[in-house]
């Protein structure tokens, strides 16, 4: 049996995931993480409405963020009246399996957990808006490993999974909040 998140889906806007690259592309050569924030309704759907960056030391291999700086997140959701509904953070290269580390740092077991491969690098379609909406409808980039917590255990979704899990919308564009300075 899936978990309930996992069925009810999760709604993102393209430009999330497009705005979610650039900013982990331009953590040049450095892992790094970001929430997606925003409001999910009583039957469990929810949008993702905002991008939060949490302060965080990165390095080439993992990132880091301090409890406090996770207080900082909470702030902002509970501001908005969002929830955490994913958490993202980008690998050196193409393999986008949690690792043990990441099983530890995943906070939210109620939220997704994604995995953006070459420090959040994903094909050209994704870098530019003009290119996005002429190829429109586009399913979540297969590049990105998604999991979720079922079964006790945070899981690599297979496609099916994934296409159950979110689906791609065209609006709104997100907010980008930036809790680093
Ligand atoms: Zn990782």
């Amino acid at each position: 049996m899936k978990n309930a998140i996992v069925r009810a889906g999760l709604a993102v806007p393209a430009d999330a995931i497009r705005m979610t690259s650039a900013f982990l592309q331009s953590m040049t050569g450095v892992e790094s993480c970001c929430f997606w924030l925003g409001s999910r309704n009583p039957s469990g759907k929810a949008t993702v409405m905002a991008i939060v960056v949490p302060r965080q030391r990165n390095q080439p291999g993992n990132y880091h963020v301090e409890a406090d700086a996770m207080v900082g997140v909470a702030d902002v959701a509970r501001q908005r009246g969002w929830t955490n509904l994913a958490q993202i953070h980008s690998h050196p290269g193409t393999d986008v399996r949690h690792s043990g580390y990441d099983d530890e740092m995943a906070n939210s077991r109620r939220a997704l957990s994604l995995v953006y491969p070459t420090y959040g690098a994903l094909p050209g379609m994704w870098c530019f808006r003009g290119w996005l909406w002429r190829l429109w409808p586009v399913p979540i980039p297969q590049e990105i490993g998604v999991h979720a917590f079922l079964r006790a255990k945070w899981t690599l979704l297979d496609a099916a999974g994934v296409a159950a899990a979110m689906q791609v919308i065209s609006g709104p564009k997100p907010a980008f909040i930036d809790l680093r300075t």
